[in-house]
């Protein structure tokens, strides 16, 4: 589950993310780096940001910090984007896809918002983030990238928030593939999946065509 972060997990997380950045050897301790990632209060409070955690079965597993245009904590980001920071997986999750439920919770909190476009700065030494945003679609922009006062080049990608549309009648994401047939098709019969989350839609048929709802994002007719 993703949800927002709570005034009793401050430290917890602050911990989590010092423990996953200093393992993956991207900073080390005594680092002001290492003293932002620690600082979650300072986070979660501003009201500039949002900060989100994952939780399995009671336990914190992940982080990450949305920050639209305007907030203090953005680095690269320009009008209608959001940049995360902080993004964090407990290092006994690692390897279970929390990484990208987060990115994917930050698209779509986006969407939400009326925000288009999705920006991530990474390390060079960060090679599992550059593997990461690669994996899940995201665009190398070396032209936006961003040189910290110590020295250290933050580079940047970014994605559409349109990546996490997805096709109604395949379930596949709509910026992957043709999906021609399938519009096709969706012009005749009631979608099959949730354009927003890719649930399964209920559907009914009634006298004057369909009903199709998700449990999430409510209900379509044709
Ligand atoms: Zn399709
Ligand atoms: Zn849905």
């Amino acid at each position: 589950m993703i949800r927002s972060i709570r005034s009793d997990e401050y430290d917890r997380v602050g911990a989590l993310c010092v423990d996953a950045y200093l393992r993956a050897e991207i900073t080390r301790a005594g680092e002001p780096y290492a003293a932002f990632l620690a600082d979650t209060a300072s986070r979660a409070t501003d009201p500039t940001a949002e900060v989100l955690v994952a939780e399995h079965d009671g336990h914190l597993t992940g982080t990450v910090t949305i920050c639209p245009y305007g907030s203090d904590l953005t680095k690269v980001c320009l009008p209608g984007e959001m940049e995360f920071r902080a993004l964090a997986v407990a290092p006994e999750a690692q390897g279970g896809g929390i990484a990208a439920d987060l990115i994917w919770a930050c698209v779509d909190w986006s969407r939400e918002h009326e925000v288009d476009t999705v920006v991530a700065c990474v390390t060079e030494k960060n090679t599992s983030g550059h593997k990461l945003y690669q994996k899940l679609g995201f665009t190398r922009q070396p032209d936006r990238d961003w040189v910290a006062p110590d020295g250290t080049t933050l580079q940047t990608y970014t994605q559409s928030v349109e990546v996490r549309r997805f096709c109604g009648r395949c379930g596949k994401q709509v910026s992957v593939g043709d999906h021609t047939g399938c519009r096709g098709a969706l012009e005749l019969e009631p979608p099959r999946y949730c354009a927003d989350c890719r649930r399964r839609m209920v559907v009914q048929i009634v006298p004057t065509g369909w009903r199709a709802r998700c449990v999430k994002h409510g209900e379509l007719a044709g």
